[in-house]
């Protein structure tokens, strides 16, 4: 899940300042956009750390849909690189959580930073296998915004507002957590990435998403994609 640090509420405040928002953005749309992409989708320089290609909405929409396999040896190597992969891609990034799916990979893995509430600090990366909720709270509308989805915010997705959740960790001992409100929301969203569920798919309404938009002020301001439609 992408982060988007105190703007979690103000989407229609004019006081949003550029230094509010991830420093990767720009405004859109605007053919920079794409420059963008194809340097974020480029191979990294520096080949020591694993930064994986991420895979993004809507060009590789049909490999963000595939399902992910339980991993059933905890053991295995190849997992153990997949979450350092995960890691690493997650680090680069002004993100809070990333699943395996993401840099195509199908296994039931993601690493999610906690501590993304307000009055909260945020965590270190913690590694989730084979994640499963075991109970929630009622659904609630809130903050999204996905790595693979760059320049793209709702506050309008519903999500439950608590969740009791169950995994493996990285060294295979069992997680037992409740987290509530954008902590359940990252988790929730993760979750879904490895069913095949992006976060479009619970808008509740489908025109409540919004993209940074520089004005003739100099300040960004978050424009809903319908109007900028109508403003070109
Ligand atoms: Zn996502």
């Amino acid at each position: 899940m992408r982060k988007l640090q105190g703007l979690r509420e103000g989407r229609r405040d004019p006081s949003l300042t550029r230094a509010w928002l991830p420093s990767s953005t720009v405004p859109s749309p605007n053919p920079m956009l794409e420059l963008l992409r194809e340097v974020r989708s480029s191979e990294p320089l520096v080949s020591a750390m694993a930064i994986k290609r991420l895979i993004y909405y809507p060009q590789d929409e049909a490999l963000l849909r595939q399902k992910s396999q339980p991993v059933s040896n905890l053991k295995n190597k190849r997992l153990k690189r997949l979450i350092q992969d995960l890691k690493d891609t997650l680090e680069s990034q002004r993100g809070a959580a990333i699943a395996a799916p993401q840099i195509g990979v199908y296994k039931r893995v993601a690493v999610a930073k906690f501590g993304q509430n307000d009055d909260a600090e945020e965590e270190p990366m913690l590694t989730l296998i084979n994640p499963e909720i075991i109970e929630a709270g009622e659904l609630e509308t809130g903050f999204d915004g996905c790595l693979s989805i760059p320049d793209i915010y709702t506050w309008d997705t519903s999500r439950p507002s608590w969740i009791r959740f169950r995994a493996r960790g990285e060294d295979g001992g069992e997680i037992i957590r409740r987290l509530e409100g954008l902590d359940a929301r990252v988790l929730h969203h993760e979750i879904d990435h490895l069913d095949g569920i992006l976060f479009l798919d619970r808008l509740r309404d489908p025109n409540e998403l919004y993209t940074p938009v520089e004005g003739a002020d100099g300040k960004t301001k978050m424009v809903r994609l319908v109007d900028l439609r109508k403003m070109s």
